[in-house]
């Protein structure tokens, strides 16, 4: 009778350590995805070498708890924007568009040659947009910006809600743009993919002074397929100083108010 409850108990200690051994494979398995949920850091991040480089992050991740979570920024940054510069580097390898610069290249691109237009698009476009945010920024625009968006929109109100309608009507990905044209009149529009105001032929075209990033990958993690939330998040966190300073660039001398009107800002980084 001992024996047969001796093993009894021997079968019952084998068949809860099989049950046990689940569990710490549960456990490995826990870890290694908040390993994978943790966030990197930016200034890691490398591309690879080319004639065009790699914008520096000027800020954390995890900078706009609230309105983009942090890994939205990291793959947007370190992986889409990052392929975008290592694709347009080759691209442009050994050819006479990489003696341009950006601006010059986009401004004078063969159209059809979808390689580069994608890829210096893609480029451009996110170096507007990572350097257009700031945390906790929740402001208006300013000085002879704000007097532009009175004068071509009536109110700031008007022009945000214009931003807005444009970004949500934006069938599948691309962009919403406020522009500058060469007259410093503000206008509003939208581009598919990668293009841009700066692209010959654009159906809105002028210098970007504001980008507004409508691709999933910029908001998916957090809104899903809630666009609206994100469009409207994503103005809690514009730096209208940065595009006060580009709308100041934009201006034609004769447009150019009297120097003492001119808001002067610290030195940004810029594309
Ligand atoms: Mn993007």
């Amino acid at each position: 009778m001992k024996r047969i409850i001796v093993s009894i108990s021997i079968f019952l200690l084998a068949v809860s350590c099989e049950k046990k051994a689940p569990n710490i494979s549960g456990l490995e398995q826990q870890a290694q995805e908040i390993a994978v949920e943790k966030i990197g850091d930016p200034k890691s991040v490398k591309a690879e070498a080319g004639t065009f480089p790699l914008y520096a992050l000027p800020y954390v991740y995890d900078a706009f708890p609230g309105s983009i979570d942090p890994k939205t920024m990291e793959i947007h940054y370190s992986k889409h924007y990052v392929g975008y510069l290592n694709k347009l580097n080759k691209a442009v390898a050994g050819t006479p568009m990489a003696a341009k610069d950006l601006v010059t290249l986009l401004k004078t691109l063969d159209m059809k040659n979808m390689d580069v237009r994608n890829n210096a698009g893609g480029v451009y476009n996110h170096e507007l947009y990572f350097s257009e945010l700031k945390a906790g920024a929740n402001a208006e625009p300013k000085g002879i910006l704000a007097d532009a968006i009175k004068r071509d929109f009536g109110s700031f109100a008007e022009c945000k809600k214009q931003l807005e309608e444009a970004a949500v009507k934006r069938f599948g990905s691309g962009w919403a743009w406020l522009v500058s044209d060469a007259t410093g009149k503000l206008k509003i529009g939208s581009t598919a993919n990668q293009d841009n105001p700066l692209m010959p032929g654009m159906e809105i075209s002028g210098t970007p002074i504001l980008a507004l990033d409508i691709w999933e990958h910029a908001y998916y993690l957090k809104y899903q397929n809630q666009r609206p939330e994100y469009v409207k998040a994503f103005f809690d966190i514009i730096n209208w100083d940065v595009v006060l300073e580009r709308y100041q660039k934009s201006l034609p001398p004769s447009e150019l108010p009297s120097t003492t009107n001119i808001v002067t800002q610290p030195p940004v980084q810029t594309p």
